[in-house]
């Protein structure tokens, strides 16, 4: 069956959105987000424009902060060190990538653990490491609520992940960890991908190459979860997974488009309701 991450991003959204009017009535407070655009670059607009609509839609008040390419790090700092300072902002967005004379990782790092809703600063990849309170990033985030949504049981399961990128690939085999799979993660050195596939009960794939992961190979009912975008000559969006002769052999399939992908959005409107709740905790 297939696994509707647009129906699951629904869901979270209304639960956002309840949960951000309860926050609100019962101790005043408005979640607030903090979205740092630089430059002009038409999809990071884009990006900024969903973001921004998303928040509205659940209650969550967002503050655009559009700077020009040719802004210095030192401007871009103090910006942030005013995000950190400011009350009415719970979490901080800056939307990658940034102009060359700009240091992102030294941007990333400034920003305040405690309102890192992205999950991208080191602080808070180490209490994802070792299991603390901290942000956990957010498509990782959604990978884990679609395998919920499906009542994917995970405990003693072998989990392969393919890829091992900072923002997928890694915290997604720490969360598969964190709920008792038996993780494997694969890169593109990996001796025999089709074995490791094919003994897994849960694969997660984020490649970023159109079916790199042969329907063939994987085992009769695993829970796959397809994280790639990939742009076809056709204009078509493609998963890693080769979804059609997959879907014959899993049991749940996440598709390409309108699976992981509407997943990422919601998850960080649901870090920043997070943020909001700590903060009058
Ligand atoms: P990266 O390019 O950072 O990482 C890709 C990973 O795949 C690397 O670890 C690489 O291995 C591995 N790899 C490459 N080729 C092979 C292969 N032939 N066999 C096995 N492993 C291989 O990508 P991201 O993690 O950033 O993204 C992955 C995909 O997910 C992309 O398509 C991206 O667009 C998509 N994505 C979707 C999101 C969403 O839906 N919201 C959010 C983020 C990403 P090695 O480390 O050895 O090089």
């Amino acid at each position: 069956m297939i696994i509707d991450g647009k129906a699951v991003a629904q869901q979270v959204r209304d639960e956002v959105r309840v949960a951000a009017q309860r926050l609100r009535n019962d101790h005043g407070v408005v979640p607030g987000l903090g979205v740092v655009l630089v430059g002009d670059d038409p999809a990071s607009r884009v990006y900024v424009r969903n973001k921004e609509k998303a928040c509205a839609e659940v209650g969550i008040r967002s503050v655009e902060h559009l700077l020009p390419a040719s802004v210095s790090e030192h401007e871009l700092l103090d910006l942030i060190a005013r995000l950190n300072e400011d009350p009415a902002i719970h979490g901080i967005l800056v939307q990658l990538p940034l102009p060359e004379q700009i240091a992102s990782a030294r941007i990333l790092e400034a920003v305040s653990p405690a309102k890192d809703v992205d999950g991208f600063h080191p602080v808070s990849q180490g209490l994802l490491l070792s299991g603390g309170e901290g942000f956990r990033p957010c498509t990782p985030l959604g990978i884990m609520r679609m395998l919920d949504s499906v009542g994917c049981a995970l405990k003693g399961r072998n989990a392969v992940v393919v890829g091992r990128s900072n923002i997928v690939g890694k915290p997604v085999a720490l969360m598969l960890l964190e709920r008792h799979a038996t993780v494997t993660l694969c890169h593109s050195r990996t001796a025999d991908l089709a074995g490791e596939v094919g003994r897994a009960d849960v694969v997660v794939a984020a490649v970023g190459k159109t079916h790199a992961i042969r329907g063939e190979w994987i085992k009769p009912g695993a829970v796959v979860i397809d994280v790639g975008i990939n742009r076809l000559p056709t204009g078509k969006l493609a998963g890693d997974v080769e979804f059609e002769a997959a879907r014959e052999r899993a049991s749940w399939i996440s598709p390409v488009p309108g699976g992981v992908g509407p997943m990422t959005i919601c998850m960080l409107l649901s870090n920043t309701l997070l943020s909001a709740q700590r903060s009058v905790a």
